[in-house]
């Protein structure tokens, strides 16, 4: 048999983009262009820029987006307890490999030989033997001595050590909380804007989330909560964080400095496989087409990364500098589009878009929406229905509905626009958002819906699933076959 590339294109590309916003992109024209392009969520990156620009950045958004009918989500990502050197005259110095330099926790300049951390409590959390890695894992320190605000080191490989780069410590149980006073301060801003997601960076165990969880409670302004994977200490207590959370990323940029680079996509399969498991959206984050930062077109090896991310079923695919910074951001998200949408086509014919690389072990009897979950999927590839139509009055089923990876698109019918935002960062789910009379005849809704959005022809066969609720005794799903 021939390989064939003329792969047929689905209609609704499965797989969703989350683009950061940055000086290449933040005006209204860009973002409505980015969106045209394909953009799903767009991430403000708290550790960069300022209040007043991502104000305004998060308006344009939503006029952008409002123009087009678009249920595009908006997700601001927090700085987190990232550790950063000071600043030295010049800029930068050298270091030189076995030289032995200083790194201390006083508010000081640095100088040749001479280290400034911005992270105080340095001095008390690491010890003799411990890592310090600088500027992206580039340059690496051996800790030999500790004495007072003093940590003298060992440089074990050198080069140019430039103002604020940032200092990870693998191995080393940083006391700094996940949320810090500048986290809190950003939350609450970014609450009162009226974002969709908030990120958490450098998550470590569940009470880190649960702690996002009570500020955004007592703002009482709603957002799912997305807990960035990027310490060793996150993998080992996984399956508390993966409870607690509403999503979580790959963060593979400081993931890849905590741990040696090659043990990432091992990483990457299971964390995506798990986050499935527990039918919570997981986005694959960093470096995905980072030569388009400056050129036109993508390595192959990146294009293939993007490939293999939706291959193992991630929710979503992240562009960072690609969009916030680079040289050609909408063309990043039109390629982000096109792999998914090529990958997506062939797995499709396939019948693939289920499998997970490792079986998830589930005691029987399983929770009733994940039991309907896997059944619809088996329905919707053995009906080979045009489309699912899920009435989600929280969202939640929504996830779960994704997470089996049906066959066919899901059409998430939620009453209000926030609901239908956050359900734009799912596999799968083209979000409509629907007032509540309307919900209250769900096979008129099904079917207008299927068919003014050229899902479904007269005879097609598409199913309707509804009557989720959190309260046990409400929780009365159903799962109904409807010819249009
Ligand atoms: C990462 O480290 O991969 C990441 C997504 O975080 P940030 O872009 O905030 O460094």
């Amino acid at each position: 048999m021939a390989i064939r590339t003329d792969i047929k294109l689905l209609l609704h590309r499965r797989t969703k983009i989350v683009a950061t916003l940055g000086p290449s992109s933040s005006d209204r024209d860009t973002i409505g262009r980015l969106i045209d392009a394909g953009a799903n969520v767009f991430r403000l990156n708290m550790s960069h820029g300022s209040h007043d620009g991502h104000r305004q950045a998060f308006a344009n958004v939503r006029s952008a987006a409002a123009e087009r009918g678009a249920p595009v989500a908006v997700l601001a990502d927090l700085c987190g307890p990232k550790i950063r050197v000071g600043s030295f005259p010049g800029g930068a110095i050298a270091l030189a490999p076995s030289e032995t330099v200083t790194v201390t926790t006083r508010d000081v300049p640095g100088e040749p030989g001479l280290i400034p951390s911005q992270y105080r409590e340095l001095d008390v959390d690491v010890r003799t033997g411990s890592r310090i890695l600088l500027d992206d894992g580039n340059l690496e320190l051996r800790v030999r001595e500790v004495e007072g605000t003093e940590i003298r080191c060992e440089v074990v490989t050198g080069g140019v050590l430039s103002d604020h780069k940032g200092m990870n410590l693998p191995g080393v149980d940083v006391s700094a909380p996940s949320l810090t006073d500048t986290d809190r301060e950003d939350a609450r801003f970014a609450l009162e804007l009226g974002v969709d997601f908030l990120a958490l960076s450098f998550v470590r165990r569940a009470s880190d989330i649960e702690a996002l969880q009570e500020l955004i409670s007592r703002s009482g302004h709603p957002a799912a909560i997305v807990a960035k994977i990027e310490k060793p200490e996150a993998l080992e207590g996984i399956e508390d964080i993966l409870q607690a959370t509403d999503a979580i990323m790959v963060a593979r940029g400081d993931l890849g400095v905590e741990l040696p680079p090659q043990a990432v996509p091992i990483v990457q399969y299971q964390l995506v496989d798990m986050a499935r498991a527990y039918r919570k959206p997981v986005i694959v984050a960093t470096q995905m087409l980072e030569s388009m930062i400056e050129h036109a077109r993508p390595t192959r090896a990146e294009v293939s990364d993007v490939a293999t991310a939706v291959r193992a079923g991630a929710d979503a695919v992240m562009l960072s500098a690609e969009t916030a910074a680079g040289r050609h951001p909408v063309a990043a998200v039109r390629m982000m589009d096109d792999i998914a949408r090529q990958t997506e086509g062939y797995l499709w014919r396939l019948g693939a878009f289920g499998s997970l690389t490792r079986p998830v072990d589930a005691t029987r009897p399983l929770p009733i929406e994940d039991a309907l979950s896997e059944s619809m999927a088996q329905l919707s590839r053995d009906l080979l229905v045009r489309a699912i139509v899920v009435i989600s009055l929280q969202g939640r089923s929504l996830a779960v509905m994704s997470s089996s990876r049906p066959s066919a698109p899901i059409i998430g019918i939620s009453p209000g626009q926030r609901a239908s935002r956050v359900a734009n960062l799912l596999w799968g789910v083209v979000p409509q958002a629907a007032d509540t009379d309307a919900i209250e005849d769900p096979y008129t809704l099904a079917r207008k819906i299927v068919r003014h959005g050229g899902l479904a022809a007269p005879g097609d066969t598409i199913l309707l699933v509804r009557g989720f609720s959190h309260d046990p005794g409400q929780n009365t799903p159903s799962v109904t076959i409807v010819t249009v």
